[in-house]
């Protein structure tokens, strides 16, 4: 599933290629994929493209918008004559340019949809979202993992507890904090909680850095893959060693995700 780091590559990428251009055309090719009336949105400018934690928001110069969420297997692709056959493309959007953005999803879970007022919807979803690692501080984190006994790999991949993390930035930000994932959240110290926030705040960076991780279906707004999987510290390593004291890498499941850990260097 793409996570902060995918999103935002695919949001400033919409930045630079969409921002003052205008909807034209909308094709739906599956309704599960597109909420509310396209009608809408058609003559609509694009003022402004933001995000919080793994959604994207389409900011129309009116108050109406796009929440945009990719799931599992969603992709935003700009222009490119393999998605208008493609299997898998449920949406198209042609803007007034010409230029086309196809929504394409294997699994059907994400979604494109229409918000009458969608500064009103974010402030909405604010409410539920937990903050972003590098948005929250060590004591606010440690009070909110304090209030559970879930693992805590399980706590940092729930979005009103921390928003942006899934199961890649999650496995591997705590191999960096060398925190055993089944340890339960509150039993982590001030200082753990520390480094864990600071070792995500890492993670999230060197995949922003790196485009992302392409390892399943992940492709950016140009269709390419990012590489942060060339760079995976823990997560899908099984058998291989630890960056850190060699010993063999071991997945287990935790809260039902698979989880990469070394034993020797996280506890
Ligand atoms: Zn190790």
């Amino acid at each position: 599933m793409p996570e902060l780091p995918e999103v935002e590559t695919v949001r400033l990428q919409l930045e630079r290629e969409i921002l003052g251009s205008t909807i034209a055309v909308v094709e739906i090719h599956e309704a599960k994929n597109f909420v509310g009336d396209q009608a809408l949105i058609i003559g609509e400018k694009i003022g402004k493209v933001g995000r919080v934690g793994k959604y994207l928001f389409v900011h129309f110069e009116s108050d109406k918008g796009l929440v945009i969420h990719l799931k599992m297997t969603g992709r935003l692709v700009l222009q490119d004559d393999f998605y208008d056959t493609a299997k898998h493309t449920r949406v198209i959007i042609t803007l007034a340019d010409g230029r086309k953005v196809y929504y394409w999803d294997i699994r059907k879970f994400g979604y494109v949809r229409v918000e009458n007022n969608l500064q009103l919807s974010i402030s909405n979803l604010q409410k539920k979202m937990g903050r972003e690692p590098w948005d929250i501080t060590d004591k606010d984190l440690l009070g909110k993992l304090k209030k559970t006994t879930r693992p805590i790999k399980e706590a940092i991949l729930d979005q009103t507890m921390l928003a942006g993390v899934g199961n890649i930035y999650g496995n591997d930000g705590l191999w960096l904090a060398g925190i055993d994932p089944r340890r339960t959240a509150n039993s982590l110290r001030l200082t753990e909680v520390a480094k864990l926030r600071m070792s995500l705040c890492e993670v999230l960076n060197r995949g922003l850095a790196l485009g992302g991780a392409s390892d399943n279906t992940y492709r950016d707004f140009y269709g390419e893959r990012g590489s942060y999987q060339d760079e995976f510290l823990s997560y899908g390593r099984t058998g291989e060693p630890c960056n850190r004291c060699a010993t063999k890498l071991k997945r287990i499941v935790v809260g039902g995700r698979g989880s990469w850990i070394c034993q020797m260097c996280q506890k």
